[in-house]
C-alpha cells in the first residue's frame, strides 16, 4: 500500500525544487521522505497518513504555547473577519510594538517586518547607513536568515547541507563579511585592530542554536558590546530564535539577569532582531533599538525598508495574543519540560554507551555526538562540525517510528512548548532508550 507521505513528496518534487519550501524540511541529512503535515494541535502534529507525533520542532520555534492555541486561533479568526490586509497602519501594530518594548526596553522603536531574514537584512543595512561603513562581522555557525551578506559559514540548513555558503552571492558581497570563530574575543579584537574603521556592525545570535546549541561563554556578548563601542560599530543581537522563547525578554533578559545577580552592569546591544515567537506561527518579525538609530529608517531617515505585508493584521493578531499569553508561568512550564527532556536524552545516550554532550541555552537544547564533544563540550562551529553526525540519523528515524518528530538535522535545536504535558513527555521518554541504542550501532 502506498504511503500518502511518499505520494505527496513525489508530487511535490515535480513542482517544487526538492519538494520543499525551505531546505531542511527535505530530510536530506537524515535521509528518507519528509512527513507532510495535515494538522497540528497542542504538543502534537498529524501527517497526511493520519499518524500523530509528539512534536519537538514546534514550527522551528514559534509554537511556544503549542500548536493552534484556542485563544490565538480565535484572535486570528476575529482579525481575518475584519480584513486580511490593509496596507495601512493599524492599532494592533502599535500594541505589538509596545509589548516588545515592555519586554525589551532598549527597543525604544520597533519596525515590524515579515521574516527574520528581513529583520537581519534591515539591521545590517541600517548599521551601514548609520555608520557609513561597509563591513559586517559574523560568526561561523551562526545563522541569520538567507541574507547575501550573512550566508558565509552559516548554520541551520547551510550547515545541514554542508555548504560553505551559497552560490549566487557575489564575491563583493562575500568580501564585505568577516567570518570569525564563535566564542573567540581575541579574534574579534584582531579583526577590529585590522579593519576597525571599516566595520559597520557585529551581528551574533544572542545564544547560537543553528549549529546545535552553543551558548556564549561568560563575557562573550559583553565583550562584543565593549569592542564595538570602542570602535564605533553597532552591535546587533539576533534574537530571532531566542527572543521571547527562552524567557520573557529573550536571551538578553536571561543573560543580563544573571550578570546583574553577579554584581555586573549587564550589556545593551544597539539593535535587536526578533522573529518566530513574535508572530505566534504567523509571518511577523521585527527589529528594535534606540530612537537615535532606528529613526534613520524611512520615512524619518535615509535608510529604506518597506513591505506590502509588514505588520499584516492577521499575523499581528497571532503574535500579540501569543506574547500576551506568554507569562512567567508559561516560561516556567517550558523550562521544566525542557529540563526533564534534556536530562532524559542525556541519560538514554549514557545508558546506551553513546559518547555525547547535551548543550542547553535556557529551554533550548541539542545533542552533539562523539568523544571530543563528550570530553570538552562544543564551543564553536569547527567543533560542532567535527562531531559524529551519522549517529543522529539512526536516532532521528527510531524516534520518528516511535511517534516523535525531532528536527531533521543534528545542527538544529529541539523545541518544546507549554502544551507538552506529562502524556506528551512520557511518549518521548518511552521512545528514547531504543532510539539511543540505535544511535550506538
Ligand atoms: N536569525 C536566526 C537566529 C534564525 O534562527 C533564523 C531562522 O531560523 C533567522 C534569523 C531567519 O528567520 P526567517 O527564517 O524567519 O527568515
Amino acid at each position: 500500500m502506498s504511503d500518502p507521505n511518499n505520494d505527496a513528496f513525489l508530487r511535490a518534487q515535480q513542482v517544487i525544487p526538492g519538494g520543499v519550501s525551505s531546505p531542511v524540511r527535505a530530510y536530506r541529512s537524515v535521509g528518507g521522505d519528509p512527513r507532510f503535515l495535515a494538522s497540528a494541535r497542542g504538543a502534537y502534529v498529524t501527517d497526511v497518513a493520519g499518524r500523530e507525533y509528539v512534536d519537538l520542532v514546534c514550527s522551528w520555534g514559534p509554537a511556544l504555547l503549542g500548536h493552534a492555541h484556542p485563544d490565538v486561533v480565535a484572535a486570528v479568526q476575529e482579525a481575518a473577519s475584519r480584513g486580511l490586509s490593509f496596507g495601512a497602519p493599524t492599532v494592533a501594530e502599535v500594541d505589538l510594538a509596545e509589548e516588545v518594548r515592555r519586554r525589551v526596553p532598549a527597543a525604544e522603536r520597533v519596525r515590524l517586518v515579515s521574516t527574520g531574514t528581513e529583520a537581519t537584512m534591515t539591521a545590517i543595512r541600517l548599521a551601514r547607513g548609520v555608520t557609513g561603513r561597509p563591513l559586517v562581522v559574523k560568526f561561523a555557525g551562526c545563522y541569520h536568515g538567507h541574507v547575501d551578506a550573512l550566508l558565509a559559514e552559516a548554520g541551520s540548513g547551510v550547515a545541514t547541507l554542508a555548504m560553505p555558503g551559497s552560490a549566487g552571492v557575489t564575491e563583493t558581497a562575500a568580501a564585505e563579511t568577516l567570518v570569525l570563530p564563535y566564542n573567540d574575543l581575541a579574534a574579534v579584537e584582531a579583526a577590529f585592530t585590522q579593519h576597525g574603521s571599516r566595520i559597520a556592525a557585529v551581528i551574533t545570535e544572542a545564544s547560537p542554536a543553528n549549529m546545535g546549541v552553543v551558548p556564549p561563554h561568560e563575557g562573550f556578548n559583553e565583550g562584543l558590546r565593549r569592542i564595538t563601542r570602542e570602535h564605533g560599530a553597532l552591535f546587533v543581537l539576533d534574537e530571532v530564535l531566542t527572543g521571547f522563547r527562552v524567557g520573557p525578554s529573550g536571551w538578553w533578559g536571561l543573560e543580563n539577569a544573571r550578570i546583574q545577580a553577579d554584581g555586573g552592569a549587564g550589556y545593551v546591544p544597539d539593535l535587536f532582531t526578533f522573529g518566530k515567537v513574535i508572530g505566534g506561527g504567523m509571518p511577523v518579525a521585527a527589529l528594535g533599538g534606540p530612537a537615535a538609530i532606528m529613526d534613520h529608517l524611512a520615512p524619518l531617515g535615509p535608510v529604506y525598508q518597506a513591505g506590502t505585508l509588514s505588520g499584516n493584521p492577521v499575523a499581528v493578531a497571532a503574535g500579540l495574543t501569543t506574547l500576551r499569553l506568554a507569562d512567567d508561568a508559561v516560561y516556567a512550564q517550558v523550562d521544566r519540560t525542557a529540563n526533564a527532556l534534556a536530562d532524559a536524552v542525556g541519560e538514554a545516550f549514557s545508558r546506551a554507551g553513546v559518547e555525547h554532550v547535551v548543550q542547553r541555552a535556557g529551554s533550548l537544547f541539542s545533542v552533539f555526538f562523539g568523544p571530543l564533544a563528550a570530553s570538552s563540550g562544543v564551543r564553536d562551529y569547527r567543533q560542532a562540525q567535527a562531531q559524529e553526525t551519522y549517529r543522529y540519523t539512526a536516532f532521528f528515524h527510531a524516534m520518528l517510528e516511535a511517534g516523535v518528530t525531532l528536527p531533521p538535522s543534528v545542527f538544529e535545536a529541539w523545541f518544546v512548548s507549554a502544551a507538552h504535558d506529562d502524556a506528551a513527555v512520557n511518549r518521548v521518554l518511552e521512545a528514547l532508550p531504543a532510539a539511543a541504542r540505535a544511535a550506538a550501532a
